[in-house]
């Protein structure tokens, strides 16, 4: 019982640290003048690239909160995953 306990005490732990990183924006889309998804590292647009398996993964171990997708830098090459703000409320 006690360790039912534990684990339900880590889970609740976790998610809401998921939550913190969305609140702070962890890992969000960046907006810049040039373009509405830049690069963190040049800032010039990113185009949208195919999942890779691990990110499917990624996006259930996170309980879809961020819902990644993968983005890569036309300019520089940087790759990786971003997320970025609903405006609207998912389809039910
Ligand atoms: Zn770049």
């Amino acid at each position: 019982m006690d360790s039912f306990l534990l684990i339900f005490l880590i889970v609740i732990a976790y998610v809401a640290l998921l939550l913190i990183l969305k609140h702070l924006g962890f890992g969000e889309k960046k907006v810049c003048k040039n373009c509405s998804n830049c690069c963190p590292d040049c800032q010039k647009a990113m185009e949208r690239i195919k999942r890779k398996r691990r990110d499917y993964l990624l996006n259930h171990c996170t309980f879809h909160i961020f819902d990644f997708k993968r983005y890569r830098c036309m300019e520089c090459g940087w790759e990786g995953l971003r997320w970025e703000k609903q405006l609207r409320p998912g389809k039910s």
